[in-house]
């Protein structure tokens, strides 16, 4: 399977292969290799009968589904792009994109039949809108007919980036992209890379976020059963784990600590699941050593961006040695194939071991924004390399060490300071619950550390207290002189905390230098 490289390829192969085989579940509804290439050849067919031709657009407002899955390979073996829309965003938000988009049918989900009312008045074009029962009718009858397979550099899937910074941007992802991830791993040649008979891959974060629909690409490319959540549940991993044989899941840190405070947790049989794929956003270290010794599982951290087609880098499990493993804080090393750099302001690359901007060139590199061509021009040069945005460095073994986005960094008296290294060092204390770090304006500094803190259920924080913890453990620059307490974080569809929001109050007035 080493030289496939479309999604028509692949289910193509995978049919005549292992026919018989899982390609995915949700709750109980199955679907074997041999379905699923036969219902995405007759999506195909109906898309293209409808009158849409390669390169337009078609978006998904729903959660997880298998009709998603089945919609979006169907379009991508026909070269019509995919993009799915976060079904947390309210409907405004929701036809920001759909507009951005400009696509020809929106897909609704289960559960979602109010979108033409809640989408009413705010569009600029006239999509159809198409619902899940009408969408299975549709799948079920069609005959399918040949049509012309997209090529690798095809776009086939539009992701939306996290909003975490900003509007949300479209990254233009082509067949190419999509299984870079598993062409680059083959070739790290791991056993994590490696994948047995009997494993399943969970999807269990949205399918509008890489770390969603990759998980779903991922089972494809290995042909192995996706077994998919319609949304993030603590149950629902846990059962996917005791009952359907899941081995391999991807989530986000404030999934997993959601995991953790569940009172089923401690209880679960982990024995099956191989590897815990976590990232998107700093972990605390405390909450990874904690997962360590939960679940038990092998533990491999991912670094990359909606830009990347997600994982450019990865920290093995042979990195995460809870006691005091000083790697444990890298993001790891870049997959073969992934060349990473680090820039200094100058644009030149600067020393082994100096924090700077993190660039990458790879296959992994979308084709582009969508309609942003000032944005792409500013995200990718011409020779191929992605800025970031977020500052890090490189150690001598070639271990990426992020400190945080460029934009979030705090400078205090001429020091810069990394919120999430302060927010790691914060997390550990015995009555915080959450944490977010910003810098706030101050006239004699410039900006100072100021932490935002939820405490856990029933328990209550003192400012002096949470800023002599945090002045034992790191700098007395980086902890906080300053620190509020509120009930829950600012945090988007992706579970990322929107530093922008807790910063802005204070910054009224202000003029902010990264911004
Ligand atoms: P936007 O670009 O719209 O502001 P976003 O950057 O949050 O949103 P994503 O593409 O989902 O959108 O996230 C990519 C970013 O997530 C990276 O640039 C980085 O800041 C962060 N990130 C990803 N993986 C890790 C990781 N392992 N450790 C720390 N940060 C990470
Ligand atoms: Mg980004």
């Amino acid at each position: 399977v080493s030289d496939l490289f479309t999604f028509d390829e692949f289910l193509t192969h995978w049919a005549a292969d292992r026919p018989d085989r899982p390609a995915m579940r949700e709750e109980d509804r199955l679907f074997t290799y041999g379905e699923l290439e036969e219902r995405t050849a007759r999506v195909a067919t109906a898309l293209l009968a409808a009158g849409l031709q390669k390169g337009d657009r078609i978006a998904w407002i729903g959660k997880n589904s298998d009709l998603y899955f089945t919609l979006f390979y169907g379009a991508a073996r026909a070269g019509i792009v995919m993009a799915p829309i976060g079904w947390r965003l309210s409907p405004t938000e929701w036809a920001y994109v759909v507009n951005d988009t400009k696509a020809k049918i929106v897909f609704t989900g289960p559960g979602f039949d109010a979108v033409p009312d809640q989408l009413a008045g705010k569009l600029e074009h006239g999509p159809r809108i198409i619902g899940a029962d009408e969408a299975r009718t549709l799948i079920a009858n069609t005959a399918r007919a040949s049509f012309a397979p997209s090529g690798q550099d095809d776009a086939v899937l539009q992701l939306y980036t996290s909003g975490t910074t900003g509007n949300p941007k479209g990254a233009v992802l082509s067949n190419r992209n999509l299984f870079a991830l598993r062409k680059h791993s083959n070739e790290a040649d791991m056993p994590y890379t490696k994948w047995e008979d009997d494993e399943a891959v969970l999807v269990a974060m949205p399918c509008a976020h890489i770390g969603g629909t990759g998980l779903g690409i991922m089972a494809l490319a290995a042909g192995l059963p996706g077994i998919i959540l319609a949304e993030f549940n603590p149950d629902g991993v846990f059962d996917a784990v005791e009952h359907h044989g899941v081995t391999r899941f991807f989530m986000v840190p404030a999934a997993l600590q959601m995991l953790l405070m569940h009172p089923r947790c401690a209880s679960v049989d982990y024995s099956r699941l191989k590897y815990i794929l976590y990232g998107a956003a700093p972990i605390p270290l405390e909450l990874l050593r904690q997962c360590i010794k939960m679940f038990g599982a092998q533990f491999i951290q991912a670094y990359g961006m909606t830009e990347t087609t997600g994982t450019i880098c990865m920290l093995p499990p042979e990195d995460h040695d809870p006691e005091g493993n000083a790697r444990m804080r890298s993001a790891g090393k870049a997959l073969p194939g992934v060349e990473i750099r680090i820039l200094g302001p100058d644009g030149q690359g600067v020393p082994t071991g100096e924090v700077g901007e993190v660039v990458t060139r790879s296959s992994n590199n979308m084709i582009g924004y969508w309609n942003l061509p000032e944005a792409t021009a500013k995200t990718m040069t011409a020779d191929g390399w992605i800025h970031t945005g977020d500052a890090g460095y490189l150690d001598e073994d070639g271990y990426l060490f992020i400190h945080d986005r460029m934009k979030d960094m705090i400078i205090s008296g001429g020091e810069n300071v990394y919120p999430a290294e302060v927010e790691s060092a914060i997390f550990g204390h015995p009555a915080v619950q959450e944490v977010a770090v910003i810098g706030i304006p101050d006239q004699k500094w410039g900006e100072t550390v100021k932490a935002v803190v939820v405490p856990k259920p029933g328990m209550s924080v003192e400012e002096a207290d949470i800023i002599a913890w945090a002045r034992e453990r790191i700098a007395a620059f980086k902890a906080p002189r300053s620190v509020d307490v509120i009930e829950a974080l600012p945090r988007n569809a992706s579970g990322k905390i929107l530093r922008k929001d807790l910063r802005a109050p204070y910054w009224e007035g202000y003029e902010r230098m990264v911004n």
